[in-house]
């Protein structure tokens, strides 16, 4: 390819609506064009970038035994109705409706579809198990998307779905995947790690993620790790285990039971400077809004709750703080009248609480009075509504590793995919189901699977750049090297610069020659830029012989002849393509 062809326009500045190093360097250098919000052309460098991850993720997923098909991406909103998804899926389900008034929508995942197709052609156990996945773009009108196309709300996914006919045979297909998935991001050149997450509120079923840990914006997961162990999970599942704390108000001298003034003490620092004591005997009560419902968590004074994990607790699919207004409207249908900061469990009959496992040791503790300006000290779990004790608390560094005891670090990653078991989630209510050999029917027991593939590219970005611009990693380069006359003036410079340009073509090596008429500098600015791993320049010591032959990852430079040039870019790229 000749660079004058090469539709690519580099920009002078970084656009003014990007925040992470992979949306700045994807458009500045020409990859992405921003069609509307969330929504981007892909231009022709980018595009060959997301075929070669397409293809990585499409060689592997073959090798492990998955098969390819292609769905809709509209969907109808029947088949929405029998998983009972049209009702809670948010407003990230963009929903249509064709001129006949028929409802649909763009395919933000497909569950409901790859599980139709497989009850349709999949009715013996003898044809199971079977994975079946496909590569396409995906719509979710997301509330903030933003960084390029980290978060995209038309993205590129390889989605993955397994049907088996028992749980040990999910788990099999299930570690398949996993092993496929680090093949993938290795060839890809991301180094991730494997964390446990979320899997929402069904209960058993499990999930990891992989993430491109990061230490910038881009991470928008807290990742919590054991360096002693093989421990890592993200923070919506990450437990810890506590150092010994005071957890008695008797000895803060709170052995007696009574109310006690705490006027205008909103915050635990204010209750506890105020009592001196410590917050490890205060039970906080916190009002969340669980799909329109109203629930009170209780957790100890020192700790803070994880929103995911008391949504899934509550069985909601939707969490958020309640409003005053809210809570006003709560502690009346109770019987009292109390703002935040003065709340307590006792005498809330009318709600649902649930208790973090921090506040169960407590004893002769503090907690809001439902009166403003009053705390209830020396509480016991005698006088209080029962309540549930499950795990809601937001894991922080420094606590103790579950599975070895040694101190947690937090980092931040990048979701690159991830892997769910989801049983008969699906299978069940849609009625998905085989002949087992006991001539009985069942449900598909099922795995979903998903990559970012344009997520995947960015992170590849976010994970290798310089100052000057990209260096991406060989295999998922749009170009593996560049080949740059100082002087396009200069006839034996020209000369030189064809041949290792034909040399490398002839080799099958995807290379640029830069034929404009440029100064130098511009021509080394977009080489940069753009992030081609290698580049030979051929200049004025062409007299001598020589050739400078560059590692944009490394930044190395070293004079060589054309041939030793052209057989280093050769071997390299033979090297990195390698993929047994
Ligand atoms: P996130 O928590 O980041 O929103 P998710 O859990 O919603 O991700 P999945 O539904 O499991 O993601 O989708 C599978 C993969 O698709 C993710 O691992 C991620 O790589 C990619 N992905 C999800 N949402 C987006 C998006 N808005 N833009 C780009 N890629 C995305
Ligand atoms: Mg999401």
């Amino acid at each position: 390819m000749k660079m004058s062809k090469l539709f690519v326009q580099t920009l002078r500045e970084f656009p003014s609506d990007a925040e992470v190093v992979s949306h700045k360097f994807l458009v500045k250098a020409g990859y992405i064009r921003k069609l509307t919000s969330g929504v981007y052309n892909y231009l022709p460098l980018m595009w060959k970038v997301l075929k070669k991850v397409e293809n990585i993720v499409r060689e592997e997923m073959d090798r492990a035994g998955a098969q390819e098909l292609l769905m809709p991406f509209v969907q109808p909103k029947e088949l929405w109705e029998e998983s009972g998804r049209w009702e809670v899926y948010g407003r990230e389900l963009m929903r249509l409706k064709d001129r006949h008034d028929r409802e649909m929508c763009l395919g933000p995942t497909h569950e409901e579809i790859i599980t139709a197709i497989a009850r349709d052609g999949l009715k013996s156990y003898k044809q199971l198990p079977v994975n079946l996945y496909q590569i396409q773009s995906k719509f979710r009108d997301e509330v903030r998307p933003r960084f390029g196309l980290l978060r995209g709300r038309e993205f590129i996914m390889k989605d993955a779905y397994s049907f088996s006919t028992s749980q040990e045979d999910l788990e099999k297909e299930y570690d398949n995947m996993a092993r496929a998935y680090k093949r993938i991001f290795d060839r890809c050149g991301l180094p991730t790690k494997m964390v446990q997450s979320d899997s929402g509120a069904i209960g058993g079923s499990v999930s990891h993620e992989f993430m491109v840990i990061t230490d910038t914006d881009a991470g928008e997961n807290d990742v919590f790790y054991c360096d002693d162990c093989d421990y890592a999970a993200n923070s919506n599942h990450a437990v810890s285990n506590l150092p010994p704390a005071k957890t008695d108000g008797a000895e803060f001298g709170m052995n007696e039971y009574k109310v006690v003034d705490t006027p205008d003490m909103k915050t635990i620092d204010d209750i506890c400077a105020f009592l001196s004591i410590d917050p490890t005997v205060v039970c906080k009560s916190l009002v969340y809004i669980a799909d329109k419902e109203p629930v009170i968590a209780l957790i100890r004074g020192d700790k803070q709750v994880e929103e995911t994990k008391l949504m899934n607790a509550a069985g909601a699919i939707d969490i958020r703080i309640a409003t005053a207004e809210e809570i006003e409207e709560l502690m009346m249908k109770n019987g009292f009248d109390a703002k935040a900061g003065f709340i307590g469990p006792m005498g809330m009959n009318n709600v649902k609480i649930i208790a973090d496992n921090t506040v169960k040791e407590l004893k002769n503790f503090v907690i809001g009075a439902n009166e403003n300006d009053k705390h209830k000290v020396g509480v016991n779990w005698d006088m209080l509504p029962e309540v549930k004790f499950v795990d809601i608390r937001l894991t922080e560094a420094g606590e103790l590793c579950p599975q070895c005891g040694k101190p947690l670090k937090v980092t931040r990653g990048i979701e690159v995919g991830n892997i769910f078991q989801l049983g008969t989630k699906y299978s069940k209510p849609m009625n998905a189901v085989y002949m087992d050999v006991d001539g009985k029917a069942k449900p598909y027991i099922m795995g979903c699977y998903g990559i970012g593939i344009s997520r995947t590219a960015a992170a590849a970005v976010e994970a290798h750049y310089d100052d000057w611009g990209i260096k991406w990693p060989i295999s998922i380069a749009p170009y593996h090297a560049i080949v740059v006359p100082v002087s396009c003036n200069d006839e034996l410079q020209m000369k030189v610069a064809n041949e290792v340009y034909e040399k490398l073509l002839a080799a099958g090596i995807e290379v640029v020659i830069d034929d404009r008429d440029e100064r130098p500098g511009v021509k080394f600015k977009d080489a940069d830029l753009i992030g081609f791993p290698f580049r030979i320049t051929v200049g004025k010591s062409i007299q001598n012989g020589n050739v400078e032959f560059v590692i944009r990852e490394t930044g190395s430079k070293e004079e060589m002849t054309p041939d030793k040039a052209v057989e280093y870019v050769i071997s390299h790229v033979r090297e990195a393509l390698q993929n047994n």
